[in-house]
């Protein structure tokens, strides 16, 4: 494991945690967050911890293979939800799941929020599908929740909450910031008549345009060019 990489990221989780206090995206212990450090190992955030106090250190690194960890304290109980997005998508390099309000109301109702605003298709894929009703920290509910997230990078987990990812872990918070607020408008629209779709081809416009305008940005902050 690269040392200085492994540092980087959890510096990045821990700050990420804290924006995620200050968002109102999560109250009090609630919700968790991950960052990838390489094929091997993540960072995940501690279990029941105030966000507020947290620091770097803190954050403990798990093994995706055999579920070791170290660090001073245990990892969330939603290692395998985290493990199990990082090995099927490899693209994923951060995760963010919340108890967000909005999202756990149409959470509660177990429905898929269609593809209504364009930032929500741009940054998410299209609409936000609800996982199965599996209890939480379960291998099920993993399952479940991976396949609600095929080809999109945000999905409600059923009476429980919502996770959002991103290729980096502040990636992954604007997506939980879209996610709530996706779901906040969905509830409102109901008010009017309910929303008008935009059709599945559009969806698939406005995500890759996203993915591959941050891709040049990324590249010229490397330095390698890429088109512009
Ligand atoms: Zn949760």
């Amino acid at each position: 494991m690269d040392q200085q990489k492994a540092w980087k990221v959890r510096e990045e989780v821990c700050e990420t945690a804290k924006k995620m206090s200050n968002t109102g995206l999560t109250a009090g212990t609630w919700g968790n967050i991950s960052g990838r450090i390489d094929e091997e190992y993540m960072v995940v955030t501690p279990s029941g911890m105030n966000y507020e106090k947290m620091t770097p250190d803190q954050m403990a690194i798990v093994n995706m293979e055999t579920l070791e960890w170290v660090g001073p304290h245990k990892p969330s109980i939603e290692v395998p939800l985290h493990r199990k997005i990082y090995l099927s998508r490899p693209e994923i390099g951060g995760i963010v799941h919340t108890h967000s309000q909005a999202a756990l109301t149409v959470a509660c109702a177990r429905k898929e929020i269609p593809a209504i605003s364009e930032d929500q298709v741009q940054i998410l894929g299209g609409s936000i599908r609800c996982s199965a009703y599996v209890k939480a920290g379960s291998q099920e509910l993993a399952d479940s929740v991976e396949k609600a997230l095929e080809g999109r990078m945000g999905a409600l987990m059923a009476n429980h909450g919502a996770v959002a990812l991103g290729r980096n872990v502040d990636e992954a918070l604007t997506a939980a910031v879209l996610v709530e607020k996706t779901a906040r408008i969905y509830l409102d629209v109901q008010a009017i008549g309910g929303a008008v779709r935009i059709p599945e081809e559009d969806c698939a416009y406005y995500h890759k345009f996203f993915l591959e305008r941050y891709r040049r940005l990324d590249d010229d902050r490397a330095g390698k060019g890429g088109r512009k």
